[in-house]
């Protein structure tokens, strides 16, 4: 068997959703092959297809299009070859450690007397000798994902398939279980003969992965494949692993696109819609402050994510944010505060409210609820109008969380104002009767 002997291949693979009126691509025209012997990890932005991905090739989940091919064989149902590690193991509670892993041993048909000793086996090589008889709430986290590491290996999967094994895990059982992991597949200590391992932790990727698959969202694709020629034991220190995580991180984090592109276009309008990242007001002037600390304003993405202690997936989300109001730009892995972004980030309060009010407004999916506002008589409209509204453009829990996002954006910069008893979006009428009124309103509104 030639080492490089494709496992499985993803061809032109698309996943469809019906959102309100509008098909919205989970995944779009991803093709992707995983050979025998490969470490391979996907990264990308929330809501870009990960676990998408994953389940499509399990087999837990049909794609609209597209072939997913096993060994040559196309596959239909579930891939008997592979399992899934999610990112809490659901473990059963009232079973012990030894029995949570027979069970998955006994669907396989094996029988008893076989079974035990290979459950302890098992959990001897994930380093649970000892704890066969606790059960799962008398394990700390990492204990626990063992547990769920033992389980899935209980089947011999010859793909392995990880969806973000370590991110519930503390920091310390997290880089244990990661060496584990490592130390059982470099010295093929069990017989998988692929894994597939989703991921926000760009370290982790460059530290575990042969290939980094990078994923971008709206659609969900593959934009890029890394491979990552470094020998194992990786050293995190090593120049060429910070070269890594810095090409992985200029690659999500794109280049700045020319402002009508960044911002794209309101509902009801034509062209690309596009989702304001999740991220607070707050959190955004703390970051360009970091970033205006640093020599010449400007600083290596990739370096923040460390100082600010932020995972990958929020660092984007406030590049992206700094990006989208003009206070920053990035090119190839940097970012660089504009002149607008340094006075942001030396402004007072009141400055800086003043700044970000001028630039929220400009966005189209606020200046298309400012306008819906205006239009109402009473300058007030119920949150299931704007949802139901945001709803033909994206799917419900991301219009339900974009406006969350204006509420926030909207009341940092006081250009709109929102009623949570009575989820009512409204405009402020100048002067402090406002404040009364609403206050009034309220009381009103109250049992
Ligand atoms: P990731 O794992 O990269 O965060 P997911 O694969 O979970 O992304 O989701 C990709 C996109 O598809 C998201 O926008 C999500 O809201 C959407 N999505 C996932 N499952 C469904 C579903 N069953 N129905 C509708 N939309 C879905
Ligand atoms: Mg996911």
């Amino acid at each position: 068997m030639a080492p490089t002997e494709e496992l499985l291949t993803l061809d032109r693979v698309h996943q469809v959703y019906a959102s309100g009126e509008r098909p919205f691509f989970a995944i779009q025209d991803v093709t992707l092959a995983l050979r025998e012997g490969e470490f391979v990890t996907l990264v990308g932005p929330s809501g870009c297809g990960k676990s998408t991905l994953l389940r499509i090739i399990t087999g837990l989940q049909r794609p609209s299009e597209g072939q997913v091919r096993y060994r040559g064989q196309v596959l239909r149902g579930i891939n008997p070859h592979a399992t899934i590690v999610f990112q809490t193991f659901a473990l059963f509670p009232w079973l012990t450690v030894l029995e949570n892993v027979d069970v998955a041993l006994k669907a396989r048909g094996l029988p008893p007397a076989l079974r035990t000793a290979r459950a302890l086996d098992l959990l001897d090589r994930v380093g649970l000798d000892g704890f066969e008889g606790a059960y799962p709430r008398e394990l700390s986290g990492g204990m626990r994902q063992k547990v769920g590491f033992a389980r899935a290996m209980a089947v011999d999967p010859e793909l392995l398939c990880l969806d973000e094994p370590f991110s519930a895990l503390d920091v310390l059982s997290a880089d244990a279980l990661r060496g584990e992991l490592l130390e059982l597949w470099t010295a093929g200590k069990i017989p998988t003969r692929a894994i597939l391992m989703v991921t926000h932790n760009i370290e982790e990727a460059v530290f575990m992965a042969d290939r980094i698959v990078v994923m971008q969202k709206d659609p969900g694709r593959v934009v890029t494949e890394l491979p990552v020629p470094l020998a194992h034991p990786r050293h995190r220190k090593a120049p060429a692993f910070l070269e890594m995580v810095d090409r992985v991180y200029a690659t999500l984090a794109g280049q700045t696109q020319p402002e009508h592109v960044e911002m794209g276009s309101a509902p009801g309008e034509p062209g690309l819609k596009r989702a304001l990242p999740d991220t607070t007001i707050t959190d955004l002037a703390g970051f360009c402050e970091h970033v205006a600390a640093k020599p010449g304003d400007r600083a290596d993405i990739y370096r923040l994510a460390e100082e600010l202690r932020v995972d990958s997936d929020h660092l984007l989300r406030l590049t992206e944010a700094a990006e989208l109001l003009g206070f920053a730009t990035v090119t190839g892995g940097d970012i660089a505060l504009t002149p607008l972004g340094e006075t942001f980030a030396e402004a007072g309060i009141l400055a800086r409210k003043e700044i970000c009010a001028t630039r929220i407004r400009r966005l189209p999916l606020v200046r298309w609820l400012l306008a819906m506002l205006q239009a109402t008589h009473e300058k007030r409209l119920e949150r299931g109008v704007a949802q139901t509204a945001l709803e033909l453009d994206f799917p419900a829990e991301v219009a339900t969380r974009q406006l969350e996002i204006i509420v926030n954006w909207g009341r940092y910069t006081e250009l709109l104002a929102y009623d949570d008893t009575r989820d009512l979006f409204y405009l402020e009428p100048a002067g402090n009767a406002s404040h009364l009124l609403a206050a009034g309103e309220r009381t009103r509104g109250e049992p």
